[in-house]
C-alpha cells in the first residue's frame, strides 16, 4: 500500500476560488454595474439571466427564487394539492427534495432507487401509487437523468403532476424512445435547480429557479415566489419571498456562458476516472444510462463491500485526496421523518447505497497529474498495480 508520490498540488473537493480566479475580469465586471446601477432586487440581470437560461435549456420559462429548497416547495404550491396529498420522493437524495413535501403539510411517500444510476425505481414507484398520490418527485442524481420514459408513462398513467428536481443535474440531455430529446428539469410539469455555490451552475451565494414550458403557469409561480401578487400591494395568493439577488444573477450570467466547457471538462475528469478504475475488482465506476448524457455533478463509486468504504476513505484522506459520502443516511431513516413511521429495512437499495458510495472529487480545474495520483491512491487500497508501476 505504500504510495511514493505526494500530490502534484493540495487537491480539494471542490476549488471555486480557483473557477471563479479563471473568469475574475468578467465576474468584477458584473459586480460593479450592479453596484453602480443601485437596482439590487429585481434588477434587469434577474430577467437577463433567466431569459439566457431559458435559451440554453431549449426555449423553456425561467423563474428565479431563492434556493433550490423555496423552488420546490414553489413548484408544489403551484399544483395546489388538497393537504394531506402523497407526494412520491426518492428514499435515496439530499433531503430537500422530502423537506419541501412535509412543510407544506403533504405527506412524502419515499421509493427505493435504482442500484445503478441511483434514481427512483419505476416499478416501486408505479406500486407507491395510490389515490391521494398528487406528484411524483424525481431526482436527478449527481447529474445523470433518470428513467423519464418509465417515470413519464407511470405519471401520465396515473394522471399525477412530474416534477423534477434538478439541483445536481443542469445540461444534462434525455432521449425518449421517440427520438425527442430534452433537458433535464424541463420535461415534467415544473423542473427545479439550485445555483449553490457548489452545484455545477452556482452563484457566490444561495440561488434557484423554476423551468416549465407552460407560460401561464410560470407566471402563477412568479406571484407566488413574490409574496402571491399579481400587481404590487395586490395579493391574489399566499406566497413566499424568494428572490434570486440581482448581484447574484449577475453573477450566474457571466458564469452561464461557461457552463457547457464546465460541462465538458468534468465529462473529461469522468472520462479519466472510469479508464483508470474501471478494472478494479470491488468498485463499481459510475454507471451510464445511454440514454441521457451526465453532467457528473458527482464522481460516486459504489464499492461492492459495505466494510471497505470508511477504510477506503480513510486510506484517501492519509494520502491528501479529499471524498464525501452522498449521503450517509437515507431520508426514510432520517429522525425528522420518524412520524412516516418508516422502518430501516423497508428500502434497502437506499440502504445499501448509504453504506456503499464514496465520491471523488470533480471539478473543472483538476490537473491530469492530479487524477492520475488520485487513479494510484484508490488503486493501491485494493492492492492493484497502477499501470505506470
Ligand atoms: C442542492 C440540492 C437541493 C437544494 O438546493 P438549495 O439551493 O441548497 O436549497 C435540492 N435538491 C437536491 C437534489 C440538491 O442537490
Amino acid at each position: 500500500m505504500a504510495i511514493s508520490l505526494t500530490p502534484p498540488l493540495p487537491i480539494r473537493m471542490l476549488d471555486l476560488a480557483a473557477q471563479h480566479a479563471a473568469v475574475q475580469p468578467e465576474l468584477d465586471a458584473a459586480l460593479q454595474s450592479v453596484i453602480a446601477e443601485g437596482a439590487y432586487i429585481q434588477g434587469a440581470a434577474v430577467e437577463q439571466f433567466a431569459g439566457e437560461l431559458g435559451e440554453y435549456l431549449g426555449g423553456v420559462q425561467v423563474v428565479p427564487c431563492g434556493n433550490g429548497t423555496d423552488a420546490l416547495q414553489l413548484a408544489l404550491m403551484s399544483l395546489n394539492l388538497a393537504p394531506g396529498s402523497e407526494v412520491v420522493v426518492p428514499a435515496f437524495t439530499y433531503i430537500a427534495t422530502a423537506e419541501a413535501v412535509a412543510i407544506l403539510g403533504l405527506r412524502p411517500v419515499m421509493v427505493d432507487v435504482r442500484p445503478d444510476t441511483f434514481g427512483l425505481d419505476p416499478a416501486a414507484v408505479e406500486a407507491a401509487i395510490t389515490p391521494r398520490t398528487g406528484a411524483i418527485i424525481v431526482v436527478h442524481l449527481f447529474g445523470q437523468c433518470v428513467d423519464l420514459e418509465s417515470l413519464t408513462a407511470i405519471a401520465r398513467k396515473y394522471d399525477v403532476a412530474l416534477l423534477e428536481d434538478n439541483a445536481q443535474a443542469i445540461g444534462a440531455t434525455y432521449r425518449f424512445a421517440d427520438g425527442v430529446e430534452r433537458y433535464a428539469g424541463t420535461v415534467g410539469v415544473v423542473g427545479t435547480t439550485s445555483f449553490f455555490p457548489s452545484k455545477n451552475l452556482g452563484a457566490l451565494g444561495d440561488g434557484g429557479a423554476l423551468l416549465t414550458r407552460d407560460a401561464s403557469r410560470a407566471t402563477y409561480l412568479r406571484q407566488l415566489a413574490n409574496h402571491g401578487q399579481t400587481r404590487k400591494y395586490y395579493h391574489e395568493y399566499v406566497g413566499l419571498n424568494s428572490r434570486l439577488d440581482t448581484l447574484q444573477a449577475a453573477l450566474l450570467r457571466v458564469k452561464l456562458r461557461y457552463l457547457t466547457s464546465w460541462t465538458t471538462a468534468r465529462q473529461q475528469v469522468a472520462a479519466h476516472y472510469d479508464a483508470v478504475l474501471q478494472d478494479i475488482a470491488g468498485l463499481q465506476i459510475p454507471a451510464r444510462d445511454p440514454r441521457s448524457s451526465h453532467v457528473f455533478h458527482q464522481y460516486t463509486l459504489t464499492l461492492t463491500d459495505a466494510s471497505q468504504r470508511n477504510l477506503l476513505q480513510q486510506h484517501l484522506q492519509h494520502h491528501g485526496v479529499p471524498s464525501v459520502v452522498y449521503y450517509p443516511v437515507p431520508t426514510h431513516l432520517q429522525p425528522a421523518y420518524q412520524y412516516l413511521g418508516y422502518v430501516a429495512g423497508q428500502f434497502p437499495v437506499a440502504e445499501h447505497l448509504c453504506t456503499t458510495v464514496l465520491s471523488l472529487p470533480i471539478h473543472p480545474t483538476l490537473t491530469s497529474a492530479q487524477l492520475d495520483y488520485i487513479a494510484e491512491v484508490v488503486r493501491a487500497f485494493f492492492v492493484v498495480p497502477s499501470p505506470s508501476a
